[in-house]
């Protein structure tokens, strides 16, 4: 039995956090392989101390004096540090960091710095063995995973260590310099981790209980979602959903380990767990996201024209201006595209340009007050009548359906609506299907 647990940074805000980290890890000894974070915000309106290593390398680059931004992050460890009775030398270590500061200071070895001093602390503070993950975790030129290196490195030192700490967010290129990952990045190492040790188990550790339904800023207390599969978290997370980072799923899925995401500061709750072999076959929605600000373009060809030669026309102009189309709902003679604003706004008047040029083409017609919202449930495919009751459910709310797409294997039912109609959609979804 093994566990990863890695926890964010509002885990580790301060000495207090630590504390909790703590004793979450010593209460299981399956807990042997802790991940972390950067140092979070302790309240609302704190920095995050990644964004103050992005804030440093910055004020490096362009000649302005970064001394009072580093000195922050100092302050947040040195304070933890001293709270704890630590006796890493802290100082000896911003000294090193600091001796690389210029103009050219590697911005992805500065910003991993965060998660490598807060790995060397909880190390010592849990007696677990500090790792360094760029010894761990390997990626190639282009960022991909090396598994198979990674897998052996980390399986390697599992037998020489039972208990270690790892820093998350970053790893190392085949030359042995510094690979950042995306934002967020630590819940992917903590998955990566959990695969390369065959773990029973990942745990992440947040400040939350899990998942909710849908977005408490527009249902006040929605419901917790209590499991949920990996493909159902990657529909939401897509559709806007913000959970985990949207890689972690991979490296876990492979061997089918379950993750459990859990809240340091209520630990006994039990949290959501994400897992192939759900076993909730009632719960119908699992849950509601969405996302404003999408453009609908309708291509209206000829009739009698041939559609099949018409969309591939269009397609390869998204392609030229490397735009992703979402959902293409058709019809006999027309059919959409769904692209999301922010994408085609530099191209739009290009891009309508070229398709008006395209044979066959009659009429394309733009509308650019979409809003997606997402309704997911594993388990609507063995209930009939779940779109009935959805649109009977707009009708009712008086809130008009633009565009509808049903995703493959049933898992998801995508609705368009006015932008202005996001929120109440969103409500009366809830109210309807999930209440
Ligand atoms: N500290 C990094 C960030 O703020 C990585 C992480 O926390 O996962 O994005």
């Amino acid at each position: 039995m093994q566990k990863v647990v890695k926890f964010g940074g509002s885990s580790l805000a301060n000495s207090t956090q630590f504390e909790k980290v703590k004793n979450i890890v010593l209460s299981d000894p399956a807990r042997r392989i802790v991940v972390v974070s950067a140092l979070g915000k302790r309240t609302k309106d704190d920095y995050k101390i990644t964004d103050l290593l992005f804030l440093t390398q910055a004020h490096l680059k362009y000649g302005v004096d970064e001394k009072s931004v580093f000195q922050i992050v100092k302050d947040r460890y040195l304070e933890v540090a001293k709270d704890l009775n630590l006796k890493l030398d802290l100082n000896k270590e911003f000294e090193i960091i600091e001796s690389e500061f210029s103009k050219t200071i590697d911005k992805e070895m500065l910003v991993s710095r965060g998660e490598f001093l807060a790995a060397k602390m909880m190390a010592e503070y849990l007696d677990y063995k500090f790792i360094d993950a760029k010894d761990v975790i390997f990626f190639d030129y282009s960022g991909v995973i090396d598994s198979e290196k990674t897998d052996k490195a980390v399986q390697e030192v599992l037998k020489v260590y039972d208990k270690i700490v790892v820093p998350g967010f970053y790893g190392a290129y085949p030359d042995g310099k510094i690979h950042l990952l995306s934002r967020g990045g630590s819940d992917v190492t903590g998955s990566i981790l959990a695969k390369a040790s065959d773990a029973t188990i990942y745990e992440n550790w947040t400040d939350v209980s899990g998942f909710l339904v849908t977005d408490p800023r527009i249902v006040p207390s929605p419901k917790q979602i209590k499991e949920i599969s990996y493909e159902e978290l990657r529909e939401l997370s897509y559709m806007g959903a913000n959970v985990l980072h949207e890689d972690t799923i991979f490296p876990v899925q492979e061997l089918d380990i379950p993750i459990n995401i859990k809240n340091t500061n209520s630990p006994d709750d039990e949290g959501t767990i994400i897992t192939s072999k759900c076993v909730d076959t009632k719960q119908i929605i699992t849950g509601i996201a969405g996302k404003k600000d999408y453009d609908s373009i309708t291509i209206i060809k000829k009739p009698k024209t041939e559609k099949l030669k018409v969309m591939r026309e269009v397609l390869k102009v998204m392609a030229k201006y490397n735009i992703n189309v979402e959902h293409m709902p058709s019809s006999i003679d027309t059919f959409s595209l769904i692209i999301e604003s922010s994408k085609i706004a530099k191209h739009l008047y290009e891009v309508l340009f070229e398709i008006k040029e395209i044979e066959d083409v009659m009429d394309v017609v733009v509308d650019s007050d979409i809003a997606l919202v997402a309704v997911v449930g594993r388990n609507m495919k063995t209930k009939a009548g779940i779109s009935a009751k959805l649109f009977s459910i707009f009708g009712t709310n008086n809130i008009n359906i633009k565009v509808i797409a049903q995703a493959s294997q049933e898992l998801s039912i995508i609705v368009g609506v006015s932008n202005s109609d996001f929120e109440k959609a969103i409500k009366a979804i809830y109210e309807g299907l999930v209440n």
